[in-house]
């Protein structure tokens, strides 16, 4: 769709009241576009945008992506998902048609309007991997019967209809593969290590190491990740991705729990507690196709991004709990 009068682009982000959503919503008004945020408020809060209501550049529809929808944009960003292994197994069945029908409405629509859409995906596309670290060209290793099925399946059957709609109806696509991510805005109860640490410190409770603590993960502040996926919006039309996008940095969970209690000060015990079912041992980005093609690389390291992380997490559980549940 082309509009008429000005550069001014309307843009659609679906998942748009959650986590990363709503950052990557304040940056493009910021730009100066306009935005539709589509939600259905499963995991994502009316909080995250409620900053929002007062921009005329900005609209909230309450919908559900597995069911279609007809609107008239230039650009679409689908992020749609619950992410955090306690939401996506919640309803795991939701969790896959969020995946694959929204993608297939979300295609539908991107198809229609002749627009470009970019598909948040996952790291754990890679599953448990077993080349380290992930390049693009790597297939995987993932379970397609256990519990975490339902999220990483669905994002690769999601993969798998982006590029056949971009090979077989010439849909523009951009396809990111997200590395765990983390900043303010995140659930607090959503089961994330990085939320479960800094809520637990917080409150001088137990630090909740899953398994031994020695698996590994790679954590992206909010900021650099949301800067990737702009980046990866607005390159060659030829780069359709995937584009890894993902602090290199790699930690143990015991090294991530030790960072967390000397940014809080807190003096919580740290506790083991069984490994769940398909946790990948090991995590970590190769970012070269993301720094050659895109110029692009996070900038906050992981003590950076904590403080105003812990700060979020400090303020919110000063509120009370209904009040946080609220959507
Ligand atoms: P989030 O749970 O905070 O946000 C997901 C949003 O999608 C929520 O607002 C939720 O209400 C909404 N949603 C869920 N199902 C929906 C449906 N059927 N229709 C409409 N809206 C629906 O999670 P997040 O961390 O912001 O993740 C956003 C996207 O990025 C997800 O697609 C996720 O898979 C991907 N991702 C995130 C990370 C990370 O570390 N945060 C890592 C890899 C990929
Ligand atoms: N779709 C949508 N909005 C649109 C266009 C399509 O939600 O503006 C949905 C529509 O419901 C359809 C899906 O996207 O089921 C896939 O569209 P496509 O054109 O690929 O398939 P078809 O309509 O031919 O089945
Ligand atoms: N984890 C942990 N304690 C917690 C929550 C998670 O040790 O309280 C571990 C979890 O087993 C995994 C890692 O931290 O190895 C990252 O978990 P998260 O759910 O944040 O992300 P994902 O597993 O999806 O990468």
């Amino acid at each position: 769709m082309s509009r008429l009068y000005n550069s001014r682009k309307r843009i659609l982000v679906t998942g748009g009241a959650g986590f990363l959503g709503s950052h990557l919503i304040d940056r493009l008004l910021a730009l100066g576009h306009e935005v539709i945020c589509v939600d259905n408020l499963f995991t994502g809060t009316k909080r995250n945008i409620e900053h929002l209501n007062a921009q005329p550049l900005f609209e909230f529809m309450r919908h559900d992506v597995t069911f279609p929808l007809y609107v008239e944009v230039d650009e679409i960003y689908n992020l749609a998902c619950p992410a955090s292994p306690i939401h996506y197994q919640h309803d795991p069945v939701q969790t896959t048609k969020t995946s694959v029908h929204g993608a297939i409405n979300m295609l539908g629509l991107a198809k229609r309007l002749k627009c470009q859409i970019l598909q948040a995906s996952t790291s754990e596309v890679y599953g448990d991997p077993t080349i380290h670290p992930q390049t693009e060209d790597y297939w995987g290793n993932v379970n397609p019967i256990g519990p975490r099925s339902c999220y990483d399946e669905g994002k690769r059957c999601a993969e798998t209809l982006f590029f056949d709609y971009h090979r077989q109806h010439g849909v523009q696509i951009k396809i990111a593969r997200i590395f765990n991510t983390y900043g303010p805005r995140m659930h607090p109860s959503d089961g994330r290590v990085v939320s479960n640490f800094i809520v637990q410190a917080l409150k001088g409770e137990a630090i909740t190491l899953y398994g031994d603590g020695y698996q590994t993960r790679s954590f992206c502040y909010v900021d650099d990740l949301i800067d990737g996926l702009l980046r990866l919006m607005d390159s060659p039309p030829a780069l359709t991705g995937p584009v890894n996008l993902g602090n290199p940095n790699e930690f143990t969970m015991r090294e991530l729990a030790r960072l967390v209690l000397s940014e809080t000060g807190s003096s919580s015990p740290l506790v083991t507690q069984p490994l769940p079912q398909d946790d990948p041992k090991q995590r970590r980005p190769d970012i070269t196709i993301a720094q050659a093609r895109l110029g692009w690389a996070p900038k906050i390291s992981l003590s950076e991004g904590l403080k105003p992380t812990i700060d979020y997490f400090q303020s919110s559980i000063g509120r009370s709990r209904d009040c946080l549940d609220a959507n």
